[in-house]
């Protein structure tokens, strides 16, 4: 197992800094997610951890130890990638077993840890089988199952569930949560897809252009947002916001704090709106409520409200939250 640590960590491309003195922690054993929107460094950090592409100036360490001069192959961590990287004419068996053969451990002791990691991922019933047999999941637990024979004591992945469908990648979801609890090993994996990150990180590191905007349990993220920043990308639909007259201040509330009634209800914010668009979810509806100067997503239990409806919007004095002029959240909110 290992801690990761960013000291003052700046990297530049043809001078133009895509991640500036970074400061960043990264616990042990923990399953870490790097999230943030397309662009805003979130690889870069992943590839300076793997020394593929170093840092400009700033150390990382790894369990406390600084590792720029330290090799790719040395410092004890595995990536996995999106696009899986895994060898098309091999078997199953000998994709696992490559890097065991590179590394010259014995036939005996490499049957035992193929047999018993491609158990862990559940693929023993398909080690004679080519990749291009296999399906878009059991790829990708080749993948993993490639990156665990090497024992790291980091897991980095890149995207590895983007080129599944929404279903496998739920259930890929389920099984990397596990696995992570088999192994006990630091993961540290980067999406753009903030689902993904609310559903598997113990702790979300938010990223946007090339600074840190939040660091957090995803309740933490989702109930005490720094910013407004990290207020609209954690969350679906995102937190609703509107302007609070000329001083700058902005409030905000999720779709599900509002309640929508007939009568005008007796809390902190209320007023008036028609419903412009209704779509149902299923255990819920998704209404687009129009007010003078506001356009707000409402999601509710009930499917009570029809499009051109009138209705009375209301949010409690503690489900509303406030952004001064540098988008910083207020404290009292
Ligand atoms: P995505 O979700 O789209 O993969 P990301 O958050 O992982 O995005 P990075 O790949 O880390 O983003 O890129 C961060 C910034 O650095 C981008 O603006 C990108 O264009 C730039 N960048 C990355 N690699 C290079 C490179 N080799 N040369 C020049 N610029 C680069």
């Amino acid at each position: 197992m290992a801690s990761i640590e960013f000291v003052k960590v700046t990297k530049s491309f043809d001078k133009h800094d895509v991640i500036k003195d970074l400061d960043l922690k990264i616990e042990d054993g923990k399953f870490t997610v790097l999230v943030g929107p397309s662009g805003c460094g979130k690889t870069t950090l992943l590839r300076m951890i793997a020394g593929i592409d170093p840092q400009t100036s700033g150390s990382v360490l790894i369990n406390g130890k600084d590792v720029t001069r330290i090799a790719p192959g040395q410092r004890g961590v595995a990536m996995v990638f999106q696009n899986y990287a895994i060898y098309p004419t091999m078997s199953v068996r000998e994709n696992i077993e490559f890097g065991l053969k590179n590394n010259k451990v014995g036939k005996e002791e490499r049957t035992r840890l193929v047999e018993s990691i491609s158990a862990t991922v559940g693929l023993n019933n398909y080690l004679d089988r080519k990749p291009s047999t296999l399906s878009g999941g059991q790829r990708q637990r080749v993948a993993l199952a490639r990156a665990m024979v090497k024992k790291p004591s980091v897991f980095l992945m890149d995207e590895p569930l983007s080129n599944l469908d929404a279903k496998l990648r739920a259930q890929m979801r389920i099984e990397l949560i596990e696995l992570h609890k088999k192994l006990g090993t630091t993961f540290v994996y980067v999406t753009h897809d903030q689902v993904e990150a609310m559903s598997m990180a113990d702790t979300i590191v938010l990223m946007n252009q090339g600074l840190i905007q939040q660091e957090a349990p995803p309740d933490v993220i989702y109930r005490q947002p720094n910013n407004l920043f990290a207020a609209q990308f954690i969350g679906v639909p995102p937190m609703n916001v509107g302007e609070l007259g000329t001083n700058g201040v902005k409030f905000g509330f999720r779709p599900e704090s509002a309640v929508l009634s007939l009568t005008p209800a007796d809390v902190h914010y209320c007023t008036r709106g028609v419903i412009a668009t209704r779509e149902m979810l299923g255990s819920e509806t998704l209404y687009q409520v129009k007010t003078g100067s506001h356009s707000f997503m409402i999601k509710c239990i009930e499917d009570r409200f029809n499009v051109d409806q009138e209705v009375y919007l209301g949010v409690e004095a503690s489900k509303l939250f406030f952004f001064g002029a540098d988008e910083n959240r207020l404290q009292e909110s």
